[in-house]
Order: C-alpha cells, then sequence, then structure tokens
C-alpha cells in the first residue's frame, strides 16, 4: 500500500518534542503507553483492512500516533478520549485530518451504538483499531462484542497473556471464558507479537495484536445467551474441579446431583471431565438443555 509521506507522530523524536512543548506526563492509571514505531502502526493499518470506503473507531488516541494512520487509510475516524490533557494536543496534531472526530468520554461509559449511527452513518464498513489501555482491555472487548455493534474488525494492541487466552483452543491452559466469548461472536487470531521497545514509557508486560473478525451471527445457536455465558464462567470457575463439581457449586442445589448428572447423560458429555477440554459445540449443548429442562432454580 502506498502511504503519504510525512512527518510521522509515532518517532521518539516527534513525540518527546510533542510531549514537552505541552508538558505532558504520563498518567499510569489511564494505561498510556504511546507507540513510537511507525513500522507496527502500519502493520496494524494491514491487518485492519481499512479502505476510504470503510470507517474506524479508536479508543484511546493518546497524541494521536495511531490516529493519524487511521485518517490517512479509512474514509472516517472518531476516537474515543478519556484524558481532557489530551484534547488540545490532538487538536494541533490531527489538524490536518478533516476526516478524524475526537469524542471525549470514557469508552465503558458511551453508547456506542447511538455513536456509531450518529457519526459513522453512511459506512458499512466500520472495525474498531487501538493501541488499548490495559488496565480495561478484557471489559472493552467484552463491551464491544456483547453489545453487537455493526463491526466488521476488531484489531488491538493488547497484553500478549489476554491475546493468548483469547485465542486459545480447548484443551490448552489458556483455555477459558474468554476463549469461548471470543469464539462466540468472532474469529480470532494473533496478528503479531510486539516488543515493549516500541512504546513510550514501555509496558512492564510483553503486547500483541489480536484480530477479530465479526461473524455475522454467533458460531454457535443458543437459546439463552446470558445462561449460556453462566454455564461457561462456572464450567471454568475452578479448573482443578470436574465439570460437575463446578457446575454443582456454581449453578445447582446440592439435591439436584443426579439430575444433573442425566442431564449431562443426554447431552453426552461425561461428568469427570473438566470444563477446558470443552468445545464450544458442546458448552451451547449443555446450557440449551439446561435452558430446555428449567433445572436452575
Ligand atoms: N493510541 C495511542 C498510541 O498508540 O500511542 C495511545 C494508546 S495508550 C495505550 C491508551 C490511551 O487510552 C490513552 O490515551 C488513555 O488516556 C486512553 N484511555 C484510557 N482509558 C480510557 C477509557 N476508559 N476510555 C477512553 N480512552 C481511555
Amino acid at each position: 500500500m502506498t502511504r503519504t509521506v510525512g512527518k510521522d507522530i509515532a518517532t521518539p523524536t516527534r513525540t518527546k518534542e510533542i510531549l514537552e512543548k505541552y508538558g505532558f506526563s504520563f498518567k499510569k492509571s489511564l494505561g498510556q503507553n504511546f507507540l513510537i514505531d511507525t513500522n507496527i502502526l502500519h502493520n496494524i493499518i494491514d491487518a485492519a483492512e481499512l479502505t476510504k470506503e470503510k470507517a474506524a473507531i479508536e479508543i484511546g488516541p493518546g497524541i494521536g500516533a495511531l490516529t493519524e494512520q487511521l485518517g490517512r487509510a479509512a474514509g472516517n475516524v472518531m476516537a474515543i478520549e478519556i484524558d481532557q490533557r489530551l484534547l488540545p494536543i490532538l487538536e494541533e496534531t490531527l489538524a490536518p485530518y478533516d476526516n478524524v472526530e475526537i469524542v471525549h468520554g470514557d469508552v465503558l461509559k458511551l453508547n456506542l451504538k447511538q455513536l456509531i449511527a450518529d457519526k459513522l452513518a453512511g459506512y458499512q464498513k466500520v472495525s474498531v483499531v487501538a493501541n488499548l489501555p490495559y488496565y480495561v482491555t478484557t471489559p472493552i472487548l467484552m463491551k464491544l462484542l456483547e453489545e453487537r455493534l455493526p463491526l466488521e474488525h476488531i484489531v488491538v494492541m493488547i497484553q500478549k497473556e489476554v491475546a493468548d487466552r483469547i485465542a486459545a483452543k480447548p484443551g490448552t491452559k489458556d483455555y477459558g471464558s474468554l476463549s469461548v466469548a471470543a469464539q462466540f461472536y468472532a474469529e480470532a487470531e494473533v496478528a503479531m507479537v510486539v516488543p515493549a521497545s516500541v512504546f513510550i514509557p514501555k509496558p512492564h508486560v510483553d503486547s500483541a495484536v489480536i484480530k477479530l473478525t465479526i461473524r455475522e451471527k454467533p458460531v454457535v445457536q443458543v437459546e439463552d445467551e446470558d445462561l449460556f455465558f453462566r454455564v461457561v464462567r462456572a464450567c471454568f470457575a475452578q479448573r482443578r474441579k470436574t465439570l460437575l463439581n463446578n457446575l454443582m457449586s456454581g449453578l445447582f442445589a446440592k439435591d439436584q446431583k443426579e439430575e444433573v448428572i442425566q442431564l449431562l447423560g443426554r447431552v453426552e458429555i461425561d461428568p469427570t471431565r473438566r470444563g477446558e477440554t470443552l468445545r464450544i459445540e458442546e458448552f451451547a449443548r449443555l446450557a440449551n438443555e439446561v435452558f430446555r429442562t428449567k433445572i436452575i432454580r
């Protein structure tokens, strides 16, 4: 892809220049680790498959390092930033991009469906592309997935450990309720692993870019989504326990043990298995049978 040659924000020199000009100090509590490597940004943009006919949502633009690349690659960009101190900086750094709009707020509190309808109307394809604040990675991802936003891809920099959990397969140590949730709504792949040296300040954990391609409909059919996720969470509650014991402590009363064993028999799942060995189809079968028999009191 050809790229506009400009004075990129994401270089150590330019970033320091901007930070010094505004006397900006990083707030650790807001997960502020800014990217200073344009190659990494180009790889993120390529993974997101953006074109001028598509729109992008960025969460946490910082001083605009990724935002300006999004402005070049996408038709329209909405960037949501919580830190008021960054607003005047962004106004200056993103001045050349009239297709970028900054929204001031906490992404976890905003009505994203409404914002997409208001600000990105006319775009068939919208993707979230971001270097996420690590202290809220999972709540942000769960919000993006659970609210069934009309998204094509979610391409985000996160802690490598969380990326591994999201993309994990059954029977592995990383497989858990986050892997099942991600798989329910999306296809997940780790697009790249990223060294700490591309950030300022350097984070204390390894990072990776995860690419989620949102499914048109969930990969399994479930009768009741809340119940499905309650069953999934219960099965993973204590990894050393059997599936039966986890289900009994999380969802059922003591005197229902026989009923639960029979239910597991009907869906052909061995009660002595561990939760981490179940495939998503098995979780769905189990949850649908719990729903059908209404045995939760
Ligand atoms: N995109 C920039 C970059 O890559 O250089 C900055 C990324 S930095 C890891 C995370 C950004 O998210 C910061 O600018 C921080 O202020 C912002 N942020 C933190 N919590 C947020 C929240 N709840 N809602 C919106 N933005 C948030």
